[in-house]
């Protein structure tokens, strides 16, 4: 028997996984809020997404592979969207893009936020309205900035004075009057089930708020008066599940706006309170569905503006992670299992840190299913590591798999379609995964697997 079987979870042997993660019941369940809504397993044991058995998808596309789930995509989308009703729902397109799914954006009437020339060129390409996107970034360069003004960027986020100054003569030589926002730096900040509202003022993006900057910031563009200021910005974090940093922010940048209207009698159009909206990666995430958090942020909102004796500006928010995250799962296939007696289990897969550098990066929990068949072994404590030279290359921390888990098996590991394909990385030369978008039983490519070609055609040396 292996050390870690359920049954042998008893004295000092090896690793015992963290405190909430308990043995299943039926290592074959599926607990719902971590998977895209499509998704089932098949009487037979294999799982489905989008009506398509993974079995096949495998056989298709091979592994390792990132199959989303276009109807779940979408209806995250339209939840935000009724949500939020009245508010601009930007999806910030650094959390996953590709053509298809900036098109799916576009269908379903979202905005769209990006953070690089190549971003932007991502959106354009899909044909995505320029009108409808904002543009962010602590280092936009200038040929970045004059390629937004050109395509007609619906907004700029600014984030320092250098900028504004760029920004400024550009829209003086072009005789453009952009529309732009302030990035305000609050002195929240927010990840996971915490926030912290004192410090954090050190950090790149954004005006100080305490220090000033991003009163002096407001003052700066209305008195040069080429850029048409349009409000502030605050993002606090990420994978949020509290709404009381929100609540502090909002407090915040409402202040500086009843400042910034005695100052200079401009009441700001839009007040943007950013993204970071939390997702269930394991079962010990318990996120709150759009309708309550807009409940919630509107309520916060109504409060603030009337304890400034504020007109209410226009809301918009901009989550990225809460829209595509959940849409998707990475399929793998298992190459080794191996037994460190006494210690712990490793499932080695075929991917790894190069399509999820999230563990590595962020210490981020991850769960994991045997996707191909359904077992009748009792569940083992496993983790789940990729094939990467490095001993960090973690996937999966840890999970209760079936004992019986070999070579061959096909693994998912879901919550992966935000901050995974867009951080990938070649490392060891291992070609990145393909998006495989699904619904109504049918698969089709969207991003195509990276091949050894590809990889040669950039060494030209
Ligand atoms: C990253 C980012 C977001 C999206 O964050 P999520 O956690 O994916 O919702 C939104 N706004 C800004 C400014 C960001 O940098």
């Amino acid at each position: 028997m292996r050390a870690h079987e359920a049954g042998a979870l008893h004295g000092d042997i090896g690793n015992r996984g963290p405190a909430w993660l308990r043995p299943p019941q039926d290592v074959n369940a599926l607990v719902p809020q971590l998977w895209p809504r499509t998704v089932r397993r098949a009487e037979a044991g294999a799982l489905e997404i989008g009506g398509a058995s993974v079995l096949d998808l495998a056989a298709e596309h091979g592994t390792p592979a990132y199959l989303l789930d276009e109807d779940d995509l979408r209806s995250r989308c339209r939840d935000f969207a009724a949500a939020f009703a009245g508010a601009d729902v930007y999806y910030a397109g650094k959390s996953f893009l590709c053509k298809a799914v900036v098109k799916v954006i576009d269908e379903e009437g979202l905005f769209l936020d990006v953070c690089s020339g190549g971003e932007l060129a991502v959106a354009l390409a899909a044909g995505f309205p320029a009108e409808r996107m904002g543009f962010h970034g602590n280092n936009k360069s200038v040929s970045e900035l004059t390629r937004a003004l050109d395509a007609g960027v619906g907004r700029i986020i600014l984030d320092s004075f250098q900028e504004i100054d760029r920004l400024t003569a550009l829209a003086r030589e072009s005789g453009k009057r952009p529309k732009v926002l302030i990035r305000v730096t609050v002195g929240v900040e927010a990840h996971t089930h915490e926030f912290i509202a004192t410090a954090h003022e050190d950090q790149k993006f954004g005006f100080s708020l305490a220090g000033g900057a991003a009163f002096e910031a407001a003052i700066r563009v209305l008195d040069e008066g080429v850029l048409d200021l349009h409000g502030l910005h605050s993002h606090i974090g990420s994978q949020i599940f509290d709404t009381s940093g929100f609540e502090v922010a909002t407090r915040r940048v409402l202040e500086l706006q009843a400042q910034i209207r005695d100052a200079r009698g401009v009441e700001l159009a839009e007040l943007d309170l950013g993204g970071g909206f939390g997702i269930a990666y394991t079962t010990q995430d318990d996120p709150s569905p759009a309708g309550d958090l807009a409940k919630r942020i509107n309520k916060i909102v109504d409060a603030e503006c009337a304890a400034e004796n504020l007109r209410r500006p226009k809301l918009s928010i901009e989550p990225g992670r809460a829209i595509v995250g959940p849409a998707v799962f990475t399929l793998y296939e298992v190459g080794t299992v191996k037994d460190v007696d006494g210690i712990r289990t490793y499932v080695s897969v075929d991917g790894g840190m190069s399509d999820n550098i999230r563990t590595a990066l962020y210490d981020a929990s991850y769960s994991a299913t045997l996707a191909g068949r359904k077992s009748d072994a009792p569940p083992l404590l496993a983790r789940v590591v990729g094939k990467h030279c490095e001993s960090g290359d973690i996937v999966v921390k840890d999970e209760f798999l079936p004992a019986d888990v070999q070579p061959g098996d096909l693994l998912a590991v879901p919550g992966t379609g935000a901050y995974c394909r867009s951080m990938a990385s070649n490392y060891n030369h291992v070609p990145r995964p393909p998006v495989v978008a699904v619904r109504d039983g049918a698969s089709r490519v969207i991003v195509r697997r990276e091949t050894e070609d590809d990889l040669l055609a950039l060494d030209v040396g």
